[in-house]
């Protein structure tokens, strides 16, 4: 099939590579003449697994290529992805779907023979009836059906994600869109991957239904990990007690300092704003989202307590800048809250993080980027581990320790025993383990 993606940001690159991988022909575009550039030059805009190989041997196979104009692009294809940003509109939470009309209003311009237009970006419920009356102004006489495609895949697991989903979801209203999307999953469909067909409007809200659970899942966990240290209970034991029942499940129960990454929090706010919108407000979700804003700088708070009294002019080293390990994306990271209370508190902050200080640089202004994790540990009166990177595993507690000025451990993703570090002098602080800082 000939497959056109509009966005070639962390979904549509990896959704273009990973099509051309089937073996369909595809073309993604960018307005982002920079990005398209480096794409055509084989240089990767985002750090994504295994995402550079992928993309290299589809374009010099010659099933992948890079396009800024949206036109030609449009003209030739069966199917044409919409896969561009939908971040928070400023000001009240609702999803900014701008660049998706934007988008549609330029598709819909040069669309030829029947198309199925598909968005793959995060949209309230409803949008695709907007995009189909924006492709209809755009073309009153083509020949198009509009369906929603949402996409599931976590960074850091992407391409893993997007060849071996648990369920594609495709909301179709015509029959002959469906077949043209079976068509584009017909490689996933043999490898058993469920594709679950349902209406437009459907597809569209369970996308936000399945985020704002597993963020309600990560938020009730952090909760109860604040009552296992009032009450001097260990939250791991109870997690794993909790999710080794079937109607639970141990995914997202590990507690940390609060969800964050470029779909969670947007999309919780997004979805708050449609229900309120309808009179139905979602109060489960209403707490979730404020309990984990207020959770973030929290975090912050909880290492100046560990610092001690006169926290003006110490100095703070952070390991982790990313919201989650194996990416480089920083939108709305839990780091940036942590950092901020710590220099409203006039604490001095190096950090060190494998993929994410460049993105971080713009967030974090202030924070001297070190070149490893010993390095932003020098003259440190504390370490907080905010990001749970492999290489944060394993690290010398010992060396760190002569490094720093204070052997002080704030283990906010719970990576080391207390046993361990104590054992290398650090006074310790993990998170729901019963001894709060
Ligand atoms: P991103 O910001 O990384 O990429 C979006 C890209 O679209 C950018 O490169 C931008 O230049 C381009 N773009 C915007 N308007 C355009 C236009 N009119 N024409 C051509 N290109 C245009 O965004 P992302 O993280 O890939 O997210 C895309 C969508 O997918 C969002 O709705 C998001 O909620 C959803 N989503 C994201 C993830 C994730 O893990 N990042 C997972 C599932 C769903």
């Amino acid at each position: 099939m000939r497959i056109t993606i509009v966005g070639a940001g962390y979904v549509g690159l990896v959704s273009a590579a990973c099509f051309a991988d089937f073996g369909h022909d595809v073309i993604c575009v960018d307005k982002d003449e920079a990005r398209v550039t480096a794409l055509k030059h084989g240089r990767m805009p985002i750090f994504e697994p295994g995402l550079e190989k992928l993309v290299m041997r589809n374009a010099s196979a010659g099933r992948l290529q890079f396009e800024q104009e949206i036109g030609p692009a449009v003209a030739t294809a069966d199917v044409v992805f919409i896969a561009v940003g939908t971040p928070s509109r400023r000001g009240d939470g609702h999803a900014d779907l701008s660049h998706v009309y934007a988008a549609a209003r330029e598709i819909g311009r040069s669309l030829t023979g029947y198309t199925v237009i598909a968005t793959k970006s995060t949209v309230p419920v409803g949008t695709g009836d907007e995009v189909e009356v924006v492709l209809r102004e755009a073309a009153p006489n083509a020949r198009f059906d509009v369906v929603s495609n949402p996409e599931f895949l976590r960074e850091g697991a992407a391409i893993s994600d997007f060849k071996r989903p648990d369920r594609i979801v495709i909301g179709a209203d015509s029959g002959a869109a469906l077949a043209v999307m079976q068509e584009v999953y017909r490689p996933l469909f043999l490898n058993r991957s469920p594709v679950v067909a349902m209406g437009r409007r459907c597809a569209e809200l369970t996308k936000y239904a399945a985020n704002a659970f597993l963020a309600t899942k990560i938020t009730f966990i952090n909760e109860l990990a604040d009552l296992c240290e009032a009450v001097g209970a260990d939250v791991q034991n109870v997690a794993h007690g909790m999710g080794l029942d079937n109607r639970i499940g141990s995914k997202f129960l590990h507690a940390g300092p609060g969800y964050g990454g470029s779909c969670f929090p947007k999309d919780t706010l997004a979805l708050l704003k449609t229900a309120q919108d309808h009179e139905t407000p979602l109060r489960v979700v209403e707490a979730v989202a404020s309990v984990n804003e207020a959770r973030k700088r929290a975090m912050g708070r909880r290492i100046i307590r560990a610092l001690g009294r006169d926290v003006r002019g110490s100095r703070v080293a952070i390991l982790g800048l990313t919201f989650k390990p194996n990416t480089d994306d920083m939108r709305d990271s839990p780091a940036v809250a942590i950092v901020q209370a710590l220099e409203d508190a006039g604490v001095r902050v190096s950090a060190y993080d494998p993929e994410g200080m460049e993105a971080a640089r713009t967030y974090l202004p202030n924070v001297t980027m070190a070149g490893n994790a010993y390095e932003a540990a020098a003259d440190a009166d504390a370490l907080a581990i905010v990001t749970e990177w492999d290489l944060f595993r394993a690290l010398d507690l010992e060396r760190l320790g002569a490094a720093m000025r204070h052997r002080r451990l704030i283990d906010l993703r719970n990576v080391y025993s207390r046993a361990a570090a104590e054992a290398a002098g650090f006074a310790y602080s993990a998170i729901g383990t019963g001894s709060p800082a």
